[in-house]
């Protein structure tokens, strides 16, 4: 059973009519989330005082500053969405979020990519890009949270990222409320391949928080670790990380495998590492073998099992790897 991961979206991603047409985004994987998160949705344009239908907002390079500006009446909306970002901060803390999901490409929410343009109205666009008032912001103000854009997560391999990062700081979070040391022991006995994969001397720097557990109050052991884990969790493995955790995991079956059941192992990491069968593929197969040969304490890893398996879809944009 998993716990429910706490995640700020944009309302228009499949929460709400509210962009300046009047329109919602669909999102096959957001729908598919609800079931499975917690999601706090927020509109900040609609926040500062916009109606929708509305005249779209554009960012404007005016005097060295970037300003959120409406489309056809130039009227200055930046002041009231900084000052909207300050004092939904302290809301989105108490909320406890795993993680962001904000709307791609917008002046408001966007995280990156954003046109900047040189004027209101017909003016094209300059050959620059910036995140959103909002999303730069969020950047600011959670810049040890994981903050991702819902054009990204079209791609397979970030989306994976995504569910593994707010499924286990969801977990942490949980064991955290426990406020037990032995607790932590577990859940960092349970994430040891997975943080392998993420950083070896990241996995070795959390071993040692939780081994310094005696010398502080456990108060502080947890920030330290939640800390020390955000930082880890941050960047997405690289397919070699992940190969090292699955060679690690291989040795343990070594001796009670057939050769040909090694050769057949060995066929499939070549063929993940040439981006031919999902990391499922071969995770499968380690998974089964500590089932074959009873190997409780790997059978409990997270890193067979980071997130629900109905959300493992492989559908894949094949943008933004
Ligand atoms: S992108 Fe952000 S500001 Fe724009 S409609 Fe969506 S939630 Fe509202």
């Amino acid at each position: 059973m998993f716990e429910k991961p706490n995640v700020v979206i944009s309302k228009c991603i499949e929460h709400g009519h509210c962009r300046y047409d009047g329109s919602m985004i669909t999102s096959e994987f957001v729908a598919e989330l609800k079931d499975h998160v917690n999601f706090l949705p927020l509109c900040p344009e609609m926040a500062i005082g916009l109606p929708s239908p509305r005249e779209s907002l554009r960012l404007v390079l005016a005097n060295d500053e970037i300003k959120l500006l409406s489309y056809i009446n130039g009227t200055d909306m930046t002041a009231a969405m900084e000052e909207y970002s300050r004092r939904i901060s302290k809301a989105i803390s108490e909320f406890q979020p795993d993680g962001f999901l904000l709307k791609s490409r917008s002046p408001s929410c966007g995280t990156k990519d954003v046109k900047v343009y040189a004027d209101i109205g017909k003016a094209p666009p300059l050959n620059r890009k910036s995140p959103g008032i909002f999303g730069r912001d969020m950047l600011v103000l959670f810049s040890d949270y994981l903050i991702e854009d819902e054009g990204r997560l079209l791609n397979f391999t970030i989306r994976e990222h995504f569910y593994t990062v707010i499924f286990t700081l969801a977990d942490f979070r949980r064991v955290r409320g426990t406020n037990g040391i032995k607790n932590l022991i577990d859940f960092h006995s349970r994430n040891k391949y997975l943080f392998m994969a993420y950083s070896q001397a990241g996995l070795k720097k959390l071993g040692q928080i939780v081994a310094g557990h005696g010398k502080v109050p456990p108060g502080e052991v947890f920030s330290e670790y939640e800390k020390k884990l955000r930082e880890v969790m941050m960047r997405k493995p690289s397919c070699g990380q992940y190969i090292n955790v699955m060679l690690h995991l291989f040795g343990y079956f070594k001796k009670d495998i057939s050769e040909k059941e090694k050769a057949y192992f060995l066929d499939l990491l070549e063929l993940y590492r040439n981006r031919r069968i999902p990391q499922s593929s071969i995770m499968s197969v380690l998974s089964a073998w500590g089932a074959r040969f009873d190997r409780q304490y790997l059978n409990e890893q997270t890193v067979f099992n980071a997130f629900p398996r109905e959300l493992a879809t492989v559908a894949d944009s094949g943008k933004a790897r």
